[in-house]
């Protein structure tokens, strides 16, 4: 990478992460007038990226990205059971964009900007300098090297959300720890999707099959879903929402055994994969506080009860330049306490098995129109809106699950 730094140095601001959200800062940071006058420094363990995700999001209009979209859907189906249902998503598109584009994209715009520097090493440790003082900074540590920052902008998560073993091994070291925040409910979003070629033309590129529920729950709520990229292309995701992560065999299994079912006697070939496992929960990753902040995941950027991150982490970070451009103090909150309220009910209500999963979504999606649903999901649905939705919850299952939220006994 170049403009790299090994010295001890100081930036007006240190991104320490340089993933989905600390590269979305730093997007943000290179439209904004501030850049001219501050340096920043940006740190990662490897800068040489994959293409370990893809992104998709509900979105109205132009996003930030939009010359990377890689491809959209106007039409969604949820399948639970007998039900099948396709829903027109305007005026939302569900938008798709690969992690490749995105970092490479970002990365080679920085790299032509004298006051972006780079660090490629693993971040022992970030710290404040002076605790009695935030103007002073935090300095930023990592073998050989230490640099500080007027701001730090951390995404260091304790696992890495695209490898289960690690996810794994944090859920095992928050069940050894008995802190009061295991009375708080948390589960993963886990997945394994593949991206499979077929010979001929089987799909409908327009009608991404979101939530399709015939597949086993595994004890919880399990779901498949199939995004065509065109008619003989689609990533194929069997995604599960448990406390625990599954082995690799048993996502396979599923997967082999659902593709012969709907595409018989067709052949395909598997172009990529990806695994991961996200966090849904509420309870605090890690504390945020001048003048270090966290962003992404790490900064509560996901939605608790969907896993949905991505515009969240669009909205934080454009909140965070906005700040900066103003000199106000830096709020990295980004879920507003209504829509934080019913994510904590819904999740309430899949922690604990008040309801099925398959059977929350089927009602939601059968009882309302699509439009309110997106804008449920995207957290931008009005009071009305969400009391619609909520409705569509038995009184028996929601009143009591929103009352233990509300009292604070989760
Ligand atoms: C496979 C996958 C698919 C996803 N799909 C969607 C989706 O479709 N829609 C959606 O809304 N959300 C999705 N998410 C959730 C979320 O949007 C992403 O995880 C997003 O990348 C989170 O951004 P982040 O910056 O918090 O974490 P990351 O993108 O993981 O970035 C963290 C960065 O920190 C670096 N790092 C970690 N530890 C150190 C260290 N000690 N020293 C130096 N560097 C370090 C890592 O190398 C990485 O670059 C997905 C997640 C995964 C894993």
């Amino acid at each position: 990478m170049s403009n790299s730094t090994t010295n001890l140095a100081s930036y007006d601001y240190i991104i320490a992460g340089a993933g989905g959200a600390g590269l979305s800062l730093l997007h943000y940071l290179m439209g904004s007038s501030i850049l001219s006058t501050k340096s920043i420094l940006v740190i990662d363990k490897s800068f040489q990226k994959t293409n370990d995700r893809t992104w998709c999001f509900w979105d109205i209009g132009f996003s930030a990205f939009e010359n990377l979209v890689h491809h959209h859907w106007d039409t969604i189906s949820i399948h639970a059971d007998g039900f099948n249902k396709e829903l027109p998503t305007a005026p939302f598109l569900y938008k798709m964009i690969q992690g490749i584009d995105f970092y490479n994209s970002i990365l080679s715009k920085a790299k032509s900007k004298s006051n972006i520097h780079f660090q490629e090493a693993i971040i022992q440790d970030i710290a404040v300098i002076d605790a009695s003082n935030v103007n002073k900074g935090a300095r930023v540590e990592w073998e050989g090297g230490t640099a500080t920052g007027n701001y730090i902008f951390s995404s260091l998560l304790p696992f890495q959300m695209n490898q289960l073993a690690t996810a794994s091994a944090y859920s095992q070291s928050l069940q050894n720890n008995n802190s009061s925040s295991l009375k708080m409910p948390f589960l993963w979003q886990h997945f394994k999707g593949r991206v499979v070629q077929f010979d001929t033309e089987v799909f409908n590129k327009r009608i991404a099959k979101l939530m399709d529920f015939n597949v086993p729950q595994q004890g919880a709520t399990a779901f498949m879903y199939q995004l065509p990229l065109n008619e003989k292309e689609a990533l194929v995701e069997y995604t599960i929402f448990s406390e625990n992560v599954l082995d690799i065999s048993e996502y396979d299994k599923v997967l082999d055994a659902y593709l012969t079912n709907e595409f018989p006697k067709q052949q395909y070939s598997i172009a990529h994969e990806e695994i991961g496992a996200i966090p849904m929960t509420q309870i605090s990753l890690a504390s945020t506080q001048a003048p270090i902040y966290t962003i992404g995941a790490l900064g509560a950027a996901i939605k608790a009860s969907t896993g949905y991150a991505f515009q969240f982490i669009q909205d934080q970070c454009k909140n965070i330049v906005t700040q900066l451009e103003n000199g106000q103090s830096i709020q990295t909150q980004v879920h507003n306490t209504r829509h934080q309220f019913y994510d904590a009910v819904l999740l309430h209500i899949l922690f604990h098995h008040k309801m099925e999963g398959a059977a929350i979504f089927k009602r939601i999606f059968a009882k309302n129109k699509a439009v309110t649903v997106f804008k449920f999901l995207s957290n931008t649905s009005s009071i009305l809106e969400d009391i619609q939705i909520m409705r569509s919850l038995p009184t028996r299952i929601f009143l009591p699950a929103a009352l233990r939220v509300f009292f604070g006994s989760r």
